[in-house]
């Protein structure tokens, strides 16, 4: 009798679960993958989108295009989660797994800034990354600041990156000069478990004019006077505001009882959650390491890893380790190269840093291309 293995969310982490467990158990098991979106956006397809790079068509993976055996894909929206009962609801159906993995990512609260929604730009969803790309084009002087509004979020280098790239972008245009770019960060340095990656972040800022704003987080955006209000009090005043929104985790695991401080808790090494038989993988979780895809990836990657052991009858494999690689994107094609381990020596995370450069760039572009064959088969 096969499995049955139901996964809440496709993104980096249900994709590579479901992908996983299909090539290795075959008929073994029975997955079904659950998502309210019909597409997967690579998180820094985003920042491309944004600026320009790629066009929003060719950014988006269609969940339809997913065939692999024994993967059934549902286009729904998950409304309730019981994990005593491995029991969950959909705007369209009712499931119940021998296994339930929860891989619902970080949902955006942008009610918790004030003004942000109304004066101000957030690039981390799809929709919000469509709207700064209809702006930038017209936007040909004054003041930009891009403002990280709370921790945790996603891909720490992301807000970095999105200052390398808008200054890369406002030159190619010929306007760099008329234009202000400031970063506000609530790190006291861009990349804090790699001093040598953040040294070169800021070295670049230092050189292209970007000012950073370090041990900030932006509290509220003045409407009236075009200001980011910093937790401090300070204000910046801005033409132009790209935000990173406050992160919470869905509504719907927060109601299921399944977080605390926020965040679903999980065995660190296994992803377990206190609940028999649900795991839980990615964003949505507290466990240790960064928001971001390759850790969301190789965290379900472990937990496949732990079912198809358990599956076949074979030893515990090794558990999550917390390492991964973070690519960072300097502007004009160029992306240095993060390698980080969160794990090893407990409460200071280390990484080393490899320079910007046309190769590491072929490398990103590696990885994403093997992912969209992988899951998707493209
Ligand atoms: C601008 C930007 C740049 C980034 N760059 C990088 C990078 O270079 N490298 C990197 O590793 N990471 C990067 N990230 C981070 C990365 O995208 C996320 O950390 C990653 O997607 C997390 O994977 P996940 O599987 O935990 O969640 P997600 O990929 O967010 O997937 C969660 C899924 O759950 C679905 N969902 C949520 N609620 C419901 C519901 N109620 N019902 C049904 N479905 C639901 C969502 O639609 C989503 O598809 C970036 C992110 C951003 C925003």
């Amino acid at each position: 009798m096969s499995t049955s293995v139901l996964v809440l969310g496709a993104g980096f982490g249900g994709l590579e679960l479901s992908t996983r467990l299909s090539e290795e158990l075959g008929d073994g098991v029975d997955v079904t993958l659950i998502d309210r979106a019909d597409s997967f956006v690579f998180g820094f397809s985003k920042l491309d989108m944004m600026f320009g790079l790629r066009e929003p068509a060719d950014v988006r993976l269609h969940y339809a295009d997913i065939t692999r055996p024994n993967v059934r894909f549902r286009h729904e929206t998950v409304l309730a989660i019981d994990p005593e009962a491995r029991r969950v609801v959909t705007d369209l159906d009712a499931y119940e797994a021998d296994v339930l993995v929860v891989a619902l990512g970080a949902d955006y609260d942008l009610g918790a800034t004030p003004g942000l929604a109304e004066a101000g730009h957030e690039f981390y969803s799809v929709a919000g990354a469509e709207a700064v790309r209809e702006v930038l084009p017209s936007f040909r002087s004054g003041s930009a600041v891009v403002g990280v509004c709370g921790t945790p979020f996603k891909c720490p280098p992301a807000p970095s990156e999105c200052a390398m790239l808008l200054d890369a972008f406002l030159r190619e245009r010929g306007v760099r000069e008329e234009v202000d770019i400031t970063l506000v960060m609530p790190f006291g340095i861009p990349i804090p478990p790699s001093p040598d990656s953040s040294k070169a972040i800021l070295a670049r800022f230092a050189r292209r004019g970007i000012e950073f704003v370090p041990g900030h987080a932006v509290s509220a955006l003045d409407t009236a006077t075009n200001e980011a209000v910093l937790a401090d009090g300070t204000r910046l005043g801005f033409d132009l505001f790209l935000g990173i929104p406050v992160h919470r985790a869905p509504a719907v695991v927060v109601e299921a009882g399944m977080t605390e401080d926020g965040w679903i808790p999980v065995e660190r090494y296994t992803l377990a959650t206190r609940f028999p038989g649900v795991f839980a993988v990615g964003d949505v979780t507290s466990v240790g390491t960064p928001k971001a895809g390759v850790f969301a990836e190789d965290s379900a990657r472990v937990v496949a890893d732990q079912l198809i052991a358990r599956i076949r009858g074979q030893d515990e494999p090794p558990g999550y380790d917390g390492t991964g690689v973070c690519w960072i994107e300097f502007g004009d094609h160029q992306v240095g190269r993060v390698d980080v381990d969160f794990f090893s020596n407990p409460g200071h995370p280390t990484g080393s840093f490899t320079d910007p450069s046309p190769a590491t760039a072929a490398e990103k572009g590696e990885f994403a291309a093997s992912r969209r064959a992988r899951w998707f088969g493209a």
